[in-house]
């Protein structure tokens, strides 16, 4: 027989079955390694007997999907479903219920775990379905039940689909297998410093990659204690990362986040001194938020990743090298070979940009029932990554994703850029750059702009960009506006901004 792929649970309810392996804040249930197992091999109980309610699968491994929070049920699901050979699905519920039943069309399901609270949202046609909690929930059942025998498969059968956050069409379903989890939780432990010691807090859901496998996965794979969050919330994140009892050292969020944090009226830096670092990644991270974070004596570490891979290229926790390359992404990850390539298909010079090529054991296969999406994004067993970058004093910085540069009187924009120029300015909350059709410049940059407390005008940001930026690159519309619509990921939703804003494509220059 080939490789098993052995949860990394498992392991640890064997070798040190007592040490403390989740919290759960909304309940303050804690659970052992040892519990958890066991509450894991209750799971797979449950799941096969639903399972086989259903008769032979059709269409190869079962899939499990999950609409709810963060908890610590879900992820004895999503470990439960390796331990019987099925495929957890999470999905996002801050989907609308059209874009839910899309997905749910895709994967097609045996069964659907739910929380109440996104019952409604649920539409499941024909697809059997269970709420988590309640008296004739999941839960209940699975407590009746003696834990399964695990049966593993291989390491390469797959264990998980993960949507992508759709942000340049539909979402996918990567495909992850055993082995590419766990490279992936290496990874992150590697780059991040996580051990056995370590307290991680997540409360980034777990249907992205970032909470499902780099903080959590990797939380199992070393040992460590891993905190289960069910929500962001900014007064009561700060005071879970500042409590003594508890001893968070790591802690992930988006960009926008770490800013969200930082405006709170208890953020209170002095509080934080087990924290070892803020990890962020997801979207850019304006070069001036990670200025502001080091006065306060706090690291924000940068680090870049996607659906596909998990985490790829990433900063060390080092603070002179944080501030020595504001921006950057750093590094390819160790279990992960990267590449800067030109549309020659060939490395491009230091200095130079090009995409992002990656390749390595943390890399999925392709994509969930569609094989034209995964031809589509592998060149020589290279995975295309649609994001440009460049290298630079021997550190990479990501340019902007391939889709979203735009090109104004021949020049290449790479609205990122713009976005962290104008972020710098002090009036600034948030801000979002995309390109616009023009009639002579083919197109041009409009900015959206989220006003802090001080009034701020269209000449304020002009004047400040002037000194900074190239004219090509300069924003030629300005509109302020009361929010940006961000996905879950912290991603801008460029797509809703440019059907809302195609109107002023027409126009003549606002601004010169
Ligand atoms: P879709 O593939 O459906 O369009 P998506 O690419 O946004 O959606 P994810 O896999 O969740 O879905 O996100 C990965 C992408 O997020 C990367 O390809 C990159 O564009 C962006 N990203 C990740 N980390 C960073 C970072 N540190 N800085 C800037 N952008 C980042
Ligand atoms: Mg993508």
């Amino acid at each position: 027989a080939g490789m098993v792929a052995e949860d990394p649970v498992r392991y640890r309810a064997r070798t040190s079955p007592d040490r403390p392996a989740l919290l759960e804040t909304a309940t303050d249930i804690a659970l052992t390694y040892g519990e958890f197992d066991s509450l894991i091999g209750r799971c797979a109980a449950a799941l096969l007997d639903l399972l086989a309610q259903q008769g032979e699968s059709a269409d190869g491994p079962r899939r499990v999907a999950y609409l709810g929070r963060n908890s610590i049920a879900q992820f004895a699901v999503c470990f439960a479903c390796q331990r019987i050979g099925a495929i957890f699905v999470p999905l996002n519920w801050r989907l609308s219920p059209q874009e839910i039943t899309l997905i749910l069309a895709d994967c097609f399901p045996s069964l659907v775990l739910y929380d109440e609270e996104f019952a409604s949202a649920l539409n499941r046609g024909s697809i059997k379905a269970m709420p988590v909690a309640g008296p004739a929930g999941f839960l209940g059942l699975a407590a009746k039940q003696t834990p399964a025998t695990p049966s593993y498969g291989p390491a390469d059968q797959t264990c998980v689909i993960l949507y992508t956050s759709g942000t340049t069409g539909g979402p996918k379903g990567v495909l992850l297998n055993a082995r590419n989890l766990f490279f992936s939780a290496m990874n992150f432990a590697f780059v991040g410093d996580v051990t056995a010691d370590s307290v991680v807090l997540c409360d980034l859901p777990f249907f992205h990659t970032i909470g499902l496998v780099a903080l959590s996965r990797t939380s199992m794979v070393m040992g460590a204690r891993l905190i289960i969050s069910d929500r962001f919330a900014a007064e009561r994140t700060i005071a879970t990362m500042a409590s003594e009892e508890l001893g968070v050292s790591h802690y992930c969020g988006v960009p926008q986040i770490a800013a969200v944090l930082r405006a709170s009226p208890s953020w209170n830096p002095a509080a934080l001194r087990r924290l070892k670092a803020i990890f962020l990644g997801g979207a850019p991270l304006p070069p001036v938020l990670i200025e502001r974070f080091l006065e306060d004596g706090i690291p924000l570490v940068n680090g870049y990743g996607m659906s596909e891979s998990g985490t790829a290229l990433h900063m060390p926790l080092d603070r002179e090298v944080i501030s020595r390359h504001p921006g950057s992404i750093g590094f390819p990850a160790p279990f992960l070979e990267a590449r800067i390539v030109n549309f020659d298909g060939l490395d491009v010079e230091e200095g130079g940009i090009g995409e992002i090529w990656l390749r390595g054991p943390t890399v999925t296969e392709g994509y969930w029932n569609r094989p034209d999406l995964t031809e589509a994004a592998f060149t020589d067993g290279w995975f295309r990554t649609g994001d440009l970058a460049r290298m630079k004093d021997g550190v990479v910085y990501l340019a902007d994703r391939l889709k979203d540069m735009y090109i104004s009187g021949g020049e290449n924009v790479y609205p990122a850029e713009v976005e962290a120029v104008i972020a710098a300015h002090p009036g600034v909350a948030d801000v979002a750059v995309m390109g616009i059709e023009h009639p002579d410049w083919g197109e041009v940059g409009l900015a959206l702009i989220v006003a802090g407390e001080a009034a701020l005008c269209d000449q304020d940001i002009q004047t400040h960009c002037a000194s900074r930026l190239a004219s090509y690159k300069r924003p030629k519309h300005v509109v302020f506006v009361d929010t940006i619509p961000r996905s879950a990921s912290g991603k801008v939703q460029k797509h809703i901004l440019r059907q809302t804003y195609s109107h002023l494509s027409s126009s003549t220059s606002a601004s010169g």
